[in-house]
Order: structure tokens, then C-alpha cells, then sequence
């Protein structure tokens, strides 16, 4: 485990700060402090657990500027895109301020006669420390969508951020402790991936979720579930995003562009496959093909850049080789296709076209602007290149067609289907993964839920 804790500028390539790992036993005072400050925290009344979240959220509105520079400092997010993420933030926040005690209500039954009962209902608690391991694309964004349902309900945190977004990691614990959370509600741990099993192992640490890659995914749950603790895992994607011959040809070919350009090309649920009816693949094409083109790369603190670096040498290395992998193997490159010269790890918008089964590209996710385009006959092809994946996290439709539209939501394996819009992510709404993207829910009440004990009464 040889990943430094650091703060390495994407578009320059220069290290700005580095962090010491914490000792064992200064994980242990954490983990021990979260385990002492749970029983109060849990009995805290839910208006004044609201009344810090709303103060998290006032903040975060309040220093979104210093936030966001800090952000594209460390990954390279645009910072428009960086000030947007902040902003979602503080209205998560709100949202959990004003509904967990609704979310959190006794759920009655129909008829208590029919389980022999005088009263029956279910009452959520909370389990106590929970283990957030968090990526860098949405490193604010990530932590807060963990947090605000998990500290609402009365759960205490603990967060392994990814290593190269250290300043990020060390705001939000500040973040929740300036609010008014008691001390040990949210801590920060940093520490490198090896370090995680001993935390997930650690009795007093109940459960754990996990947004990233594959492998980090497996190895958390592997340990979680022989400590039998919950996990609720967000891994990759390669999103479909399919387009028939009725769909608004202009409107699709600007939302797949702005998808597949989102944080620089690294989204999990970034449209990714773009398999479009050849009723209107020369139109749908052409459109995307200039969009693509037309975005504007360059220095992500600039207003006028689309899109900034990739996160590090690593990252681009590997979109190059996926890249180089397809062109091998006869696709076609319509536009972009090669890195800049200079600092900083830019790469351009990319579309590819003539991609087949056996380029990485078409099982594998790409962190990177790159677009795989397949001309399809019909629906039913549609969905079986849509499906043909093993991840399962978004999925995008575009058709005016009723029918169309109710296959789609019925046959693509995903755990969120947009038809005529662009997917992303709303406090209200659940969000998570099918197959190899992963397993539970966040957001709305289920994202609470996820973390709480739904315990059965009953009373004769
Ligand atoms: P990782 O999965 O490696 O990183 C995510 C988090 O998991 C980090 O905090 C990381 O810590 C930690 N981690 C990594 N390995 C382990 C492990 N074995 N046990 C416990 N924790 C671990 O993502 P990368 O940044 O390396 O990105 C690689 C790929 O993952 C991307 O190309 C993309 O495909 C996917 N990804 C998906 C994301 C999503 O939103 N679904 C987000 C980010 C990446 P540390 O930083 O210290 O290694």
C-alpha cells in the first residue's frame, strides 16, 4: 500500500501538500471516540440533529468558493463544476434535515389484527459507527450523500477518503464539527486502503459503504461479510445510452455529450455506450461527433473550460491503453484520440465508432471523455448491446415512442433507467447498482434505511 497521502495538482502534475498517515493507535482514539460519542448522539432529538445539518449546509453555501478551489485543486474538476457539487451538497443536507423525521416514523401495518396484535409497527434505529470508504471524482459529494442520512438517523461516521484528496477528507470533518455535531459524530481517518481491514474488523465499527472501483468494492465486502456486517457497495459503470429515430435527435446528441464530458469523464454514471437505431445514426452522429469536438479543455479553473486533466498519470495511462486496445482492433476514431502535449493530464473528447466484443471498451468502464458508438436495428438490439456488460448502475432513453419507452424501463438491467434526460442523482430518489455496479440503495429513505435497524414491534 504504497499510495501517499497527498494533495498532487492534476493539471500542473506538482505534489502541493502532503499528509502524514495516522498511527494504529490513532485510528483506535477515533474509532474509540466514535464508539463513546454514539449513545449520546443516538438520543439526540432529530430537530436538533436537523438544526446542525441545516448549519453543515449554510456553510457549505457560505465557503462553496473556497471549497470548489480546493476541489479542482486536488482532482481537477472544473471549478463551475466544483461549486455546483458544493451547492448539491448543502441542499442534501436540507433535504435530510427536513425529512428524517418522517423517514424515521413508526411504519404501522394495515391492520394490527391481522399479526394478533393490540399495536405493531416497525421503528428504525440507528447501528452505530459506520465506515465510509469514498472515492475522489465527487469527493465532496460522495461523503455528504453517506453522511447527512446516516447522521440524521443517529449514526456516527468514520471516513477512509481516497488518498489523493487529503484537504477535501480533513473540510468535512471540520465541516460537521463547526456545525455543532458533538465531538467523535464524523471523524476523519487518513489512512491508506490497507488500513481499512483493521478498521471494518474492529467490533465497534458496525458496517461499512463503499463507492468505487471493483476490486476495492470486493475486498470490503469479502471483510464485512465474514465480520457478518452490512455493506452497501456504488462501483463502476458503463452507462447505455440509447437513441431511436423519434427522440429529440438535437436535444439527445447535446445531454449524451454533456454526460459523457461530466467531472472531466469521470462519473460512474457518465453515458458511456452510445448505441443508437441506424434510423438515425448519421444525424445523431454527426451532431455528437461536432459536440464532442467543440468542448473546450484546458485549465479547470478557467470559466471557460468544459473539461480539466484526468486525476493522475495512472488514470490517463489507462484511458490511452483502452483507446490504443480498440484502434488495434479496427474501431474508428472520429474525434479526438490523442493526448496533448505538455503539463498537466489532459485528454480530449474522444469518439469512437465500429466498436465490437472484443475491444476492452465494450465490457470495460472508461474514466476518461471516451465514447463507444454502436449502430443498432430496432429495440431489441438496443437493449441486448445496453445489457451486454456487467454493470448496471445508469441507463439512458431516448424515444417519444410509448411503447419504446415501457421496454426500456422494463429490459435494461440498471438500477436507474432516464428516458429523455440525462441520469444523475436527486436527494429524493434512490440511487445505486445492479450486477456488478453494486448492491443497496442511497438517498432517499432507503439510503437511510440502509443504516438502520428496522425492528419489529409488537404489543399484545
Ligand atoms: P479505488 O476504488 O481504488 O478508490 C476508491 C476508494 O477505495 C479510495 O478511498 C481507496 O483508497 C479505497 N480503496 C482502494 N482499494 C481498496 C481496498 N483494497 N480496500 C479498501 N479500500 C480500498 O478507485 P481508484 O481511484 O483507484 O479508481 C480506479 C477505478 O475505479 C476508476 O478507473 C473507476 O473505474 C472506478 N471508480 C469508480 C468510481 C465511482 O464513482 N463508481 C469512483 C472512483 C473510481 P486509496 O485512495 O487510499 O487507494
Amino acid at each position: 500500500d504504497m499510495t501517499p497521502i497527498a494533495t498532487t495538482n492534476p493539471a500542473t502534475g506538482r505534489v502541493e501538500k502532503t499528509f502524514d498517515a495516522l498511527t494504529d493507535e490513532e485510528v483506535d482514539r477515533r474509532v474509540e471516540r466514535a464508539a463513546n460519542a454514539y449513545p449520546s448522539f443516538r438520543m439526540t432529538p432529530i430537530a436538533q440533529r436537523a438544526s446542525w445539518m441545516n448549519g453543515a449546509a449554510d456553510i457549505l453555501d457560505r465557503e462553496a468558493d473556497e471549497v470548489a478551489a480546493m476541489m479542482t485543486t486536488e482532482m481537477g474538476k472544473t471549478l463551475k463544476a466544483a461549486v455546483a457539487e458544493t451547492q448539491k451538497c448543502a441542499k442534501a443536507c436540507r433535504f435530510y434535515a427536513a425529512h428524517a423525521e418522517e423517514f424515521l416514523s413508526d411504519r404501522r401495518p394495515a391492520d394490527p389484527d391481522a399479526v394478533g396484535a393490540r399495536d405493531a409497527y416497525v421503528h428504525y434505529q440507528p447501528i452505530g459507527p459506520v465506515l465510509a470508504v469514498m472515492p475522489w471524482n465527487f469527493p465532496l459529494w460522495q461523503v455528504i450523500r453517506f453522511a447527512a442520512p446516516a447522521l440524521m438517523a443517529g449514526n456516527v461516521g468514520l471516513l477512509k477518503h481516497a488518498s489523493n484528496v487529503p484537504q477535501t477528507a480533513l473540510y468535512l470533518e471540520d465541516l460537521f464539527r463547526r456545525a455543532g455535531f458533538p465531538e467523535g459524530a464524523f471523524q476523519t481517518l487518513l489512512i491508506g486502503s490497507a488500513k481499512v481491514e483493521r478498521v471494518l474488523r474492529d467490533p465497534r465499527v458496525k458496517a461499512a459503504t463503499l463507492t468505487g472501483s471493483e476490486p476495492a468494492g470486493r475486498s470490503v465486502a469479502a471483510i464485512a461479510g465474514s465480520e457478518i456486517k452490512t455493506t452497501v457497495l456504488e462501483l463502476g459503470g458503463s452507462d447505455p445510452f440509447v437513441v431511436m429515430p423519434s427522440a429529440d435527435i438535437e436535444a439527445a446528441a447535446r445531454v449524451a455529450t454533456d454526460s459523457r464530458c461530466l467531472n472531466n469523464g469521470q462519473s460512474c454514471i457518465s453515458a458511456k455506450r452510445f448505441i443508437v437505431d441506424i434510423g438515425c445514426a448519421d444525424e445523431f452522429e454527426r451532431l455528437f461527433v461536432a459536440n464532442m469536438a467543440a468542448k473546450r479543455v484546458g485549465d479547470p479553473m478557467d470559466d471557460a473550460t468544459d473539461i480539466g486533466p484526468l486525476v493522475n498519470e495512472d488514470g490517463r495511462a489507462e484511458v490511452e491503453a483502452q483507446v490504443a486496445d480498440a484502434v488495434a482492433k479496427g474501431a474508428r476514431v472520429l474525434c479526438g484520440g490523442e493526448r496533448p502535449d505538455g503539463p498537466g493530464w489532459y485528454y480530449p473528447p474522444t469518439v469512437l465508432a465500429d466498436v465490437t466484443p472484443e475491444m476492452r471498451i465494450y465490457q470495460e468502464e472508461v474514466f476518461g471523455p471516451v465514447a463507444a458508438l454502436y449502430r443498432v436495428r430496432g429495440v431489441s438490439k438496443a437493449v441486448e448491446i445496453a445489457n451486454a456488460t456487467g454493470f448496471g448502475l445508469g441507463s439512458n432513453a431516448w424515444t417519444r415512442d410509448d411503447i419504446e419507452q415501457q421496454r426500456f424501463v422494463r429490459e435494461l438491467d440498471a438500477g436507474q433507467v432516464f428516458i429523455n434526460g440525462m441520469v444523475t442523482s436527486f436527494p429524493e430518489l434512490p440511487f445505486g447498482g445492479t450486477k456488478r455496479s453494486g448492491y443497496g440503495r442511497e438517498l432517499s429513505a432507503e439510503g437511510m434505511h440502509a443504516f438502520c435497524n428496522a425492528k419489529t414491534v409488537w404489543v399484545g
